[in-house]
């Protein structure tokens, strides 16, 4: 395709950013090729460029074309930049929600009132106590988890110990828990049962019992987990 020579002034900043269209590369070159004018053109415009605006050049209309370019190839290397930073962005933010959405699984069922009398039933409310008080209860959460957090006015790092009721030495689960990730989550526990549990190198402090997990709760969980 033959084209003028204005078109040629036109395309050439494309062409020096590499970023023309192979039609327009191909039109381009086949009057480079024939047009001495256009080719000194080119060839300052690539002497410019190349130096990186440093060069003199006196023709101000091939000053300004290069300067278009470059801010061209700027503002495309910025939108890349934007793109891989959202994209990283947004699979983080999806890891976190799916980490958290699979903590909240199996939440607290219906209320289940006829249950023996002293037991600790967490379908009805969240359970708050000392950390004493906890190692002498017998839990149900008619869920699959059993949700424990520690307040203690001072820093720990212990262990939560969970179990059967009524079977002090068997030991089901352990968790670890300190005053910075204070919230331990027993999970693929039986609906059904009741359980215990003991501390280890906790210190006095009150000891807050759920079935579940809120949302945010999840969130702050997966969270402090990757920090
Ligand atoms: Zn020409």
């Amino acid at each position: 395709m033959k084209i003028s020579c204005s078109i040629a002034e036109d395309l050439l900043p494309l062409y020096v950013d590499e970023s023309c269209s192979q039609d327009s590369k191909i039109a381009l070159e086949d009057h480079l090729a024939e047009c001495s004018s256009c080719r000194e053109k080119y060839k300052r415009m690539k002497v410019h460029d190349l130096s990186n605006g440093r060069s003199t050049i006196s023709d101000t209309r091939t000053v300004s074309m290069v300067s278009y370019a470059r801010k061209v190839r700027c503002y495309r290397r910025f939108l890349r930049v934007l793109i891989l930073v959202t994209i990283i962005i947004l699979a983080f933010l999806m890891s976190v929600l799916g980490r958290a959405f699979s903590i909240m699984q199996h939440q607290r069922t219906t209320p289940v009132t006829d249950i023996e009398e002293g037991t600790c039933n967490l379908t009805l409310s969240d359970f708050v106590c000392t950390v004493e008080e906890a190692e002498e209860l017998s839990i149900f959460t008619n869920s699959t988890q059993i949700v424990v957090t520690v307040t203690a006015g001072t820093d720990f790092s212990g262990s939560i110990i969970l179990r059967k009721t009524n079977q002090k030495n068997e030991r089901i689960m352990l968790g670890k828990i300190s005053n910075k990730y204070p919230t331990c989550v027993f999970t693929n526990l039986i609906p059904e049962s009741r359980y215990g549990i003991s501390f280890e190198g906790v210190p006095s402090g009150s000891v807050r019992l759920s079935g579940d997990v809120s949302f945010w709760r999840a969130v702050w969980m997966v969270l402090t987990d990757i920090i």
